[in-house]
């Protein structure tokens, strides 16, 4: 977004703010950039379809790219000096990746913090029963989804078991071709007379989000529970596993398939779980494309349980960052203090990188269209979240935006504002409040989205492409 030079010809300077489609302003270059950028962010969220996936196969990158696991670091007490690369995972699920300043790490890191978990259907514990001669698993949503919009959907089954002797058993049925998936049943119409008279909200209940695992009974004469008794034999003939370890287990349904491009002109991404592996890839891919040694540490957050509230010891919520941040000094510096680490953390400046939703003109109601982020007018920056009065908002600076402008316009970075939808009409937060704590500067900044929490998310190209080269342009800035 910039404005207009004023016009010094012209008896009158112009002094009104329009903010482009960014079509009419992006160079060759960038398009072709663009389109780059798009197919490997398209090959990520295709391959990582859970918070375990997205750190997995971010940490091939990251190796790729010759960074090396901190734990190692710590433990042999290896020094970290100025260029040097490395990544800090959190229990396999959350995961920071790091590229040491010039500057000492008490003069603040440049974060850009995502997340990787997106809302889905996870397994119950002892999920597996039989019913109308069906095999069929109980579920509990995870994060906040419409219920009526997942069922009848092709879906996937992506996780791991832990056998009681540590033995890690991962398990992904229906992305590949040639596997089956699975679905949740709807009514019919013809007899729905009663269901179609409820709320949305209401039409679909929690418990109502069973998934048909199978049809088939097991060929024993005096089995009880057939139908589920030759699920089991099926999953302990392919994975070892009996019906005890669903326990231990954390299997999550998923929309199965790949993400498609999608228009004609093929302008934008229909996949599952943008929100917020859009951010979290095109953040992770900006600190794999730094140039040279940044002046300030460079940091990216790829973190989990974002969707339920940061909770937990893979959340933000929890002291994961604080800890990182503590080894990263005690590994940059040979003068560890709690002061240093405040300091550190005080001085930090993050985008607080997740998704907003688009003007979606099916919906123009829900929207304030002069306050809503347009899909391709670039990466869409929210200066407060939060809900009726900005309630539970961490409501970023007008002199830290006025930084973020600076960084953005200098390195031609399209981009706009944005605010979740009308005033009264909801609301939802980030981690950003979870970080402002520390005193550090932080505000949102992410891609637009259509349909957000949705199986299918749509989401536009040249946004994601600025969100990428705003990222890239915010852990490179020297604050000049
Ligand atoms: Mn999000
Ligand atoms: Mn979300």
């Amino acid at each position: 977004m910039k404005t207009k030079p004023a016009k010094k010809t012209g008896k009158q300077q112009d002094l009104s703010f329009t903010n482009k489609n960014g079509y009419e302003k992006i160079s060759p270059a960038d398009l072709k950039r663009s389109d780059e950028l798009n197919k490997m962010y398209m090959d990520f969220i295709g391959k990582a379809k859970t918070e375990r996936e997205a750190h997995d196969e971010a940490v091939l990158l990251l190796e790729a790219a010759g960074f090396s696991d901190m734990a190692k670091h710590e433990k042999e007490n290896i020094r970290l000096n100025p260029g040097d690369k490395v990544y800090k995972s959190c229990e396999g699920k959350t995961l920071m990746a790091i590229v040491v300043g010039k500057k000492p790490l008490e003069a603040g890191m440049h974060i850009v913090g995502g997340h990787t978990d997106a809302p889905r259907i996870d397994i119950k514990q002892n999920p597996l029963y039989e019913n109308g001669d069906l095999a069929l698993l109980d579920t509990h949503y995870y994060g906040s989804i419409r219920k009526y919009q997942w069922v009848t959907i092709p879906l996937a089954l992506h996780g791991v078991f832990v056998k009681s002797d540590g033995r890690k058993v991962k398990v992904s049925i229906g992305e590949d071709p040639s596997d089956p998936v699975f679905c949740i049943t709807d009514l019919l119409p013809h007899i729905a007379a009663d269901q179609a008279k409820k709320p949305l909200g209401e039409a679909i209940p929690g418990e109502g989000l069973d998934v048909v695992f199978g049809s088939v009974p097991a060929d024993e004469k005096d089995r009880k529970e057939k139908f589920k008794y030759n699920i089991l034999k099926l999953l302990h003939a392919k994975y070892g596993i009996n019906e005890e370890d669903f326990l231990s287990a954390e299997l999550e349904m998923v929309p199965a398939g790949k993400p498609r491009e999608a228009g004609l002109d093929r302008s934008m991404i229909l996949s599952y779980g943008h929100d917020d592996r859009v951010c979290a890839y095109t953040g992770l891919k900006a600190l794999l494309d730094l140039k040279g040694v940044p002046e300030y540490t460079s940091c990216v957050l790829l973190c989990d349980k974002e969707e339920i509230g940061s909770v937990g010891s893979t959340g933000m919520a929890s002291n994961f960052f604080e800890n990182a941040a503590s080894e990263l000094l005690n590994l940059t510096t040979n003068a560890y203090s709690e002061l240093a680490l405040k300091r550190a953390l005080s001085n930090s400046w993050m985008l607080s990188a997740d998704v907003n939703a688009l003007f979606d003109p099916m919906f123009p109601g829900f929207f304030d269209k002069k306050n809503s982020a347009i899909v391709n007018h670039g990466v869409c920056v929210t200066k407060f979240t939060g809900a009726r009065g900005k309630s539970g908002s961490s409501d970023a600076s007008a002199e830290f935006l006025a930084h973020i402008r600076r960084i953005f316009d200098k390195n031609g970075v399209l981009w706009q504002t944005g605010e979740l939808g009308k005033v009264d009409q909801g609301g939802a937060g980030t981690i950003s409040y979870l970080m402002a704590r520390y005193g550090m500067k932080v505000v949102d900044c992410g891609v637009g989205l259509f349909s957000m929490h949705a199986p299918m998310e749509l989401a536009g190209k040249l946004d994601i492409y600025m969100a990428y080269k705003g990222y890239l342009a915010f852990l490179q800035d020297g604050r000049k």
